[in-house]
Parts: structure tokens; sequence; C-alpha cells
């Protein structure tokens, strides 16, 4: 991608109305645009890193056999009035459509998945089994701030799984938890990421939140000091020591929700009569789970994790490119010479991309090396390689890894062994 044609702009200074370093970084990069309070456009780069975190999150699920779907966002007043959430859910998005006909835009999608499977499901030989999708969802949140860290419109993973008895729902759940754990450790946030007891509502003792540790979270949770797990506020006040180690000392920590995990048993099947005929001809209710991870949190958890005071610092797997070129050919320096230099980057650009690498390629003319440099660091792309007329005469280009504090030189025929 050339950045003279990149749709994006980035601003110097920290805007006055951003209520945490994710949304000022992710503003002032040109990663996200706000529309309105609680609502984003992901712009090209911002898009960018949904897409490879969605990718990573895919290849998760079908690991553990769940079934890519898309459900529709418009579902029926008569679903959820089925299962009670028409007037209980608040955060409940309604719209009114011709002959006054009603409808929900989805925050979750169970009053779908639910009456789906009855079309599906006869036999304990249908189950078990697992789909998912990655949609946008709509909740009427009261507080949207944050950036994008609690919005009102926001991408969503939501898996649903469906069992013939509770041994093989907790044997999944179980798999989904340590799935979940993965896929934090790939996105680089594993390691203050916590699996956090929750309270489980009607049909579950406990659920469990996937709750990343950050300055700009609004909940609290309590590390365990002993073990790996952490329990929220409400558990912590019925339950003062460790469901898991039994130990009282906890750490107190701010977060934010990336995700979450509950076993709804038949909390849906019921009102949707789900049911399937065991090995003796006996009718029994289908046992249901559910699995969200939030798309535009994660990223946001992402930067609030990982930046310094110049801008944000990608891991590898989610940046919007691998390699961020930028070429000094200052036309003012005589026109010969930057023509060269031109020409040099433009080459190197080329044979990156047929190796496959993802590149910006930093091709404007009318910027200054400190201006470049200073949008490089803002923009966070993990390694920024400079061809200047220094690095030319060396054979070389400098190569800086967001990451590190140092520049190195490095010949052009030893370059792609760094990536
Ligand atoms: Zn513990």
């Amino acid at each position: 991608m050339l950045q003279s044609k990149l749709f994006y702009k980035t601003t110097k200074n920290k805007s006055a109305d951003t209520e945490s370093v994710s949304h000022d970084l992710l503003v002032r990069a040109g990663y996200i645009d706000q529309l309105m309070a609680g609502v984003f456009t992901f712009m090209p780069l911002g898009y960018r890193v949904l897409k490879n975190i969605e990718n990573i999150i895919r290849k998760h699920m079908e690991n553990i056999g769940g079934q890519e779907l898309l459900m529709p966002v418009l579902q029926p007043k008569e679903n959820l009035v089925k299962t009670g959430r028409w007037d209980s859910l608040d955060i409940l998005f309604t719209v009114k459509g011709s002959g006054d006909k009603e409808y929900a835009m989805g925050p979750t999608h169970e009053e779908v998945v639910t009456p789906l499977a009855k079309k599906m499901v006869f036999s304990y030989r249908d189950l078990p089994f697992s789909v998912f999708q990655i949609q946008t969802k709509f909740r009427d949140e009261l507080r949207a701030k944050s950036g994008i860290l609690r919005t009102r419109e926001f991408m969503m993973k939501d898996l649903y799984s469906f069992h013939a008895t509770q041994a093989d729902l907790d044997a999944y759940y179980e798999k989904s938890a340590k799935t979940y754990a993965n896929i934090f450790k790939e996105l680089g946030i594993g390691k203050i990421t916590y699996r956090t007891m929750a309270s489980g509502g009607s049909f579950s003792k406990y659920s469990d939140e996937f709750q990343t540790e950050t300055q700009a979270g609004e909940d609290i949770i309590y590390v365990c000091k002993k073990c790996d797990i952490a329990i929220n506020k409400e558990i912590k006040a019925e339950n003062p020591i460790c469901p898991k180690c039994k130990n009282a000392d906890f750490e107190e920590k701010k977060s934010v929700e990336v995700g979450n995990i509950f076993k709804l048993g038949t909390k849906y099947s019921s009102p949707f009569d789900l049911k399937f005929t065991d090995k003796d001809a006996n009718d029994k209710p289908v046992l249901m789970g559910c699995y969200g991870i939030g798309l535009g949190r994660l990223l946001g958890a992402i930067v609030e994790t990982s930046h310094d005071d110049k801008g944000i610092i990608w891991p590898k797997n989610v940046a919007p490119f691998l390699v961020h070129l930028v070429s000094l050919g200052n036309p003012s320096a005589g026109s010969g010479q930057a023509k060269k230099i031109t020409s040099f980057a433009e080459k190197l650009y080329k044979s990156l991309q047929a190796q496959s690498i993802e590149v910006l390629y930093d091709d404007r003319q009318n910027k200054t090396a400190g201006e470049k440099f200073a949008e490089s660091d803002l923009l966070g792309i993990p390694y920024r390689i400079v061809v200047s007329e220094k690095t030319m005469m060396a054979n070389s280009v400098e190569v800086k890894e967001r990451s590190k504090a140092t520049a190195r030189l490095v010949k052009i025929k030893d370059l792609v062994k760094l990536f």
C-alpha cells in the first residue's frame, strides 16, 4: 500500500475529548473515526487489524469444531417475547417496520439459533454440535465511553454449543475456556487477561468472564495471588476465598471484559421446546452453552496494553502491515540523488510484496524525515525500514523494530531473514 494513497489522516496532538489511551491513539493514528457516542467507523488501517483479529479467532473456533454461519441482525419480536427478553433487556434496540411490526436489532442470538437448531435436531445422533458467527451486534449502552471499549454497535464472535448431557456441555465449556486463553495469548495479551469467575445466573453456579487488565477498564477484578484465576466483585462479596485454591489473598485490578462464556443449560431450549430423543426413546431438553468475544474491545485492549508515549506498538500477528518502508528521498537535496533513492525504495517495496510481506510504503515527497518518523511511531507497525542516501551507499537499509529503542543497518540480501 502506498501511503500517499492511503485513506487516513493523523493528528499530532492529543484530543481533549478522548476518554482512554486507546481511544486517543486509534483516532489520532487514523485507525478509527467516531460517528457519534459509542459508534465508530473502522478506517482502512483499523479494519486490517480487526480482520487479523477475526482470522485468529476464526481459526481457534474451527479448531474446537465450530461451524461458521451468519444469522440476521433483525430478529422478530415474538421470539424475544418468548424468552422474556423483549421486556427485561434494557439495552435492547428495537425498530418498527411497516404495519407497526416490531423487531429487535440482535444484541446476541439465542432467540435465532435455538429455533434454528429445533429444525435440525431430533435425535441424540444430531448432538453435539456448535455454530458461530462474527457479526455486528447492537446494545443501547447508557454509558458508551472509553472509545471502542464500550460501544453501542460492535463486532462480536458468538458461538453456541448444543449437547445431550451435562458432562458433554461441561467438557466443551472447559475446552472453550482453554481455547480462549490460547486466543488471548496469540493476541499478545495472554499474561494480563484473566479467567474471572462470575455469577452464573439461574442455570449454573458460575460463568466465566475474560478480563484484560487495563487502567481504562470499568470493571474491578480480584486476582488470586496463589493461582492463575480471578473473581469479580459479585463473587468476592459472597465468596471471600479463591474458589480454585482456597487462598484469601487477592490483588485488586482495573480491567475490561473482552469475552465471556456461559452454560445456558435449558434456559433457551425450554421456551423454544428444543428437545431430542435419547437412546431409550425418551424426549429430553437439549443443553446449551454460549461463548462471546468482542473484537473491537480486544483491539482497544491490545492498544491499552501495548503503546508508549509516541504511539501504538502492534503485536506482529495483528498489525495492519508488518513493514513500514520509509523513503527519505528529499527532492531539495538534488533531483538525481532523490530519484535514485526513490527507485531503490520502489524496488525494495516490490520485492517485499513479491515475498508476501505486507508493506506500507511511505512514498510521500512533501514530508520531512522527522514528520515521517513521528508518524511511523504513531502508527505502530512492527518493522520500520528506512531507505536514505546513507543506507543506499552501504547497500543497506536501516531497520528499527517499533518495540525496541535502537536501529541497525541491515544488508539488503539479509533483510528477508528478519521476518
Ligand atoms: Zn487461587
